[in-house]
C-alpha cells in the first residue's frame, strides 16, 4: 500500500482539486489525500503533510507529524495560528516564484518610474500634458528584504538600469547592489530611495516597520510598493503621508485584512494602486515538483528540508 500524505487546507474545493491533480502527477508512489479522506490509521501514521492555510485543529489530528510542507512562501499565519512547536515548517522555496515576483517588482517599479499613475489620472481628466522623464540610472530603488524574492528582484531592477539598494537582517553581498543592515542601515537606505519595495517576512520585528518614523525618512515625493504582508506597513501613517504629498504613490498587493473590505478608504485613494494579492502566486506545476523532491528526499534519505526558524519567525 502506498504511503498517505494528508493535504490539509482551507482553500476552495476547486483549488484543492487542482492541487491534488498536480501533486499526484509528480508523487506517484504516494497517496496525496484531503485530510477528511484519510483513515484514522493513516492520520496516526502520517509523518509529513502538505498544507495551505490549514486549521490548527486539523493538524492536531496528525499526532506523529514531523514536518509540514507549506504551498506558500510566507508562513506568518502558519506560525501564528498553529501551535506546531515540535513540527518543522518548510515554506515554499521555488525559483519560479522568485522569477514571478521579480517580474512584478520590475513591472510596478517601471510603472512608477514612468509616471503611469499620473498619466492614468490625466487620461481620466482628458489632459494632454508631458512631464520630464528621468533615466532609470537617475532613480534609486530600495528593497527591504534580500531573501529568495528580494535578491532576484534586486538583480532584475539592476539589469534594467536602476540604482539598487537592499536591506536585510544580516549584511548581504550582491553584485551591483549597495547593501545595508541593522537600524543604521535602515535609516541610511530610506533617506535615499525614490521607490521603496517591501519584500520582508511578517515577524514581530517587521510588523509596523514602515510607519510614521520610517516614512518621514523617505525623500518627499518617493513611492512605496508593498508586496510582502499588509501589517508591515502602518496604513494610517501611509494614508497621511499620501494625503500630505509626502509620498507620491503606493502600490499595495497585501493588506491587514484580505480580501480588502469594501469599506476601506484605500480603495478610492487617488494615489494608491490596489492589487488583490497577485504579485507572485505559487505556480502549481513548479511548486509541486519542489514538494515532490522534498518528500522523496525525506522518505529516501530521512532528511527534513531547511525549515523556518521559529525564534526569528521566518
Ligand atoms: P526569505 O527568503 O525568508 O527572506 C527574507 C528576507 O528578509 C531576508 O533577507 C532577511 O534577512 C530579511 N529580514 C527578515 N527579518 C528582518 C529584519 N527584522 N530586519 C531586516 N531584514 C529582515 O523570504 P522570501 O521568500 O524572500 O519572501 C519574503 C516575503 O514575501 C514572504 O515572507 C511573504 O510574506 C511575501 N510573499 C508575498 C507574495 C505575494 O504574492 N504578495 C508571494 C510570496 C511571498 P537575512 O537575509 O539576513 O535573513
Amino acid at each position: 500500500m502506498s504511503r498517505c500524505i494528508p493535504f490539509v487546507s482551507q482553500i476552495s474545493d476547486r483549488e484543492i482539486a487542482e492541487w491534488l491533480e498536480a501533486l499526484r502527477s509528480v508523487l506517484p508512489g504516494y497517496d496525496v489525500m484531503p485530510l477528511a479522506d484519510c483513515s484514522m490509521q493513516q492520520c496516526a501514521e502520517a509523518q509529513v503533510a502538505i498544507v495551505a492555510n490549514p486549521h490548527a485543529a486539523d493538524l492536531k489530528k496528525l499526532p506523529h507529524l514531523q514536518w509540514v510542507q507549506s504551498l506558500w512562501a510566507g508562513v506568518d499565519q502558519l506560525l501564528i495560528e498553529t501551535q506546531l512547536n515540535n513540527v518543522a515548517i518548510v515554506r515554499m522555496n521555488d525559483p519560479q516564484l522568485a522569477e514571478t515576483m521579480a517580474e512584478a517588482v520590475l513591472t510596478w517599479a517601471l510603472s512608477l518610474h514612468r509616471d503611469m499613475p499620473r498619466y492614468r489620472m490625466q487620461q481620466s481628466l482628458q489632459i494632454w500634458q508631458q512631464h520630464t522623464a528621468k533615466l532609470a540610472a537617475e532613480r534609486t530603488v530600495g528593497i527591504l528584504g534580500l531573501g529568495n524574492l528580494g535578491r532576484k528582484a534586486a538583480k532584475r531592477l539592476f539589469s534594467n538600469g536602476f540604482r539598487v539598494l537592499g536591506w536585510s537582517r544580516s549584511r548581504a553581498e550582491l553584485k551591483g547592489i549597495e547593501t545595508f543592515c541593522g537600524a543604521a542601515g535602515f535609516t541610511a537606505m530610506l533617506q535615499r530611495v525614490d521607490i521603496l519595495i517591501c519584500l520582508l517576512p511578517l515577524t514581530a520585528q517587521t510588523q509596523g516597520l514602515i510607519g510614521k518614523d520610517a516614512i518621514a525618512l523617505m525623500p518627499k515625493g518617493s513611492a512605496l510598493i508593498n508586496f510582502a504582508r499588509g501589517p508591515i506597513v502602518d496604513t494610517d501613517a501611509l494614508m497621511s503621508a499620501l494625503n500630505s504629498d509626502r509620498l507620491s504613490h503606493a502600490v499595495l498587493d497585501v493588506f491587514d485584512q484580505e480580501p480588502l473590505p469594501q469599506t476601506s478608504p484605500l480603495w478610492s485613494h487617488p494615489n494608491i494602486t490596489i492589487l488583490p494579492h497577485i504579485s507572485a502566486p505559487t505556480n502549481r506545476q513548479t511548486a509541486s515538483l519542489i514538494v515532490a523532491k522534498n518528500i522523496n528526499r525525506f522518505f529516501v534519505e530521512g532528511e527534513i528540508p531547511l525549515s523556518v526558524d521559529r525564534a526569528l519567525g521566518y
